[in-house]
């Protein structure tokens, strides 16, 4: 064999047609750790893997019998030392002197399989860091939807306490509190709209004797019972609250004096008809409607003086502040 052959930068062996190595060069000596004497009438099956036989005499064999020649076969070759060398394997039927032997030649991919196996790791560790990065995120959605979940229940919770400081406990009316935000609010509307609005006071005709008769836990329920009975006559948008002890105060938009009059009638006529347990109840009220000079005290005021006035007139009455002298804040 020719040095030039002997010393080629790939591996080069010639087989009869039954597969037996003729010659070989030293390049592929080198890479197998065998000697010549070792392969030269040995059969190429000798040098592969078990699995690389069956695919030498199943497809490669048959195929250099058809085609005469096969190319870019990718396999494994066993060197003495049972090491596996990954090849690409080329070879050709060839015809010199009418004798015909099969060429081939053997070119190592060792470094292609490194590549690949590296490139095997880092899609390994992509798929983990990607894996790792969705678990985060749907770590981080959790934490956020729970964040959102408290939020909602602090709210409800927030709107909740609210209620409960705007409501009166024995009766579940709005209480003082809440009817002052309400009655602010119906100012400042009114300051925005000019809108009239009205305000009943209200007060129980002779409560004492319902205590002293019967007790305070009766008096109780009858305060109960007129508070049903107010929030029935009551329309949707009015408020009515327990203004302390056995008084309250209804707010009454867009009512101007008529329609306070005529619905304030109406209340003191569902008390006095009502359907009572132990004994019927009267109630009197105080009627004062918002005009441009009014404020806050002003019209509770005149309310009042409505009030004191329907008592002093017999009681279970309605006296409207406008149909008497309302004395100015500050006088008795
Ligand atoms: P008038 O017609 O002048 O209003 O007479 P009155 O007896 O209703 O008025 P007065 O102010 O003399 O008495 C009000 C009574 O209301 C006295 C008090 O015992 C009672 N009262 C106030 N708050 C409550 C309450 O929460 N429960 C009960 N049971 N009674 C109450
Ligand atoms: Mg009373
Ligand atoms: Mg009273």
């Amino acid at each position: 064999m020719e040095n030039q052959l002997n010393e080629a930068p790939c591996g080069y062996l010639s087989l009869n047609t039954k597969g037996m190595i003729l010659s070989v060069n030293d390049t592929f000596l080198q890479w197998i750790q065998y000697n010549r004497e070792e392969l030269i009438g040995q059969h190429i099956e000798t040098f592969l893997t078990n699995a690389n036989r069956f695919l030498f005499h199943s497809h490669i064999y048959p195929a250099i019998q058809m085609d005469e020649e096969v190319y870019e076969v990718y396999m494994s070759l066993q060197s003495k030392k049972g090491q596996p060398i990954p090849i690409i394997f080329n070879a050709k039927i060839s015809r010199y002197e009418k004798e015909e032997t099969i060429e081939c030649t053997v070119i190592p991919i060792r470094k292609r399989i490194q590549y690949e196996n590296e490139i095997r790791e880092i899609n390994k560790k992509l798929e983990e860091a990607y894996l790792e990065k969705q678990e985060a995120l749907s770590r981080l959605e959790i934490a956020l939807q729970e964040s959102a979940d408290k939020t909602i229940k602090l709210v409800e919770l927030n709107e909740e306490l609210d209620k409960v400081a705007s409501t009166d406990s024995l009766t579940g009316l709005t209480n003082r509190r809440g009817f002052l935000e309400a009655y602010d609010h119906q100012i400042s509307l009114y300051t925005q709209t000019e809108r009239s609005f009205s305000l009943f006071l209200l007060d129980i005709d002779h409560f004492k004797l319902v205590n002293d008769t019967w007790g305070h836990l009766v008096g109780d329920q009858f305060l109960r019972d007129l508070a049903k009975i107010l929030m029935n006559v009551a329309r949707k948008q009015d408020t009515v609250c327990r203004y302390g002890g056995e008084e309250f105060v209804v707010l009454l938009p867009e009512t101007d004096t008529e329609e306070a009059r005529i619905l304030a009638e109406k209340w003191r006529d569902a008390v006095e008809t009502a359907d009572w347990d132990i004994k019927a109840v009267t109630i009197s009220i105080g009627i004062a409607t918002f005009q441009t000079e009014d404020n806050q005290n002003t019209l509770l005021a005149k309310a009042d003086a409505a009030l004191y006035y329907s008592k002093q007139n017999g009681r279970n009455r309605v006296t409207h502040a406008k149909d008497i002298q309302v004395p100015s804040l500050g006088e008795s």
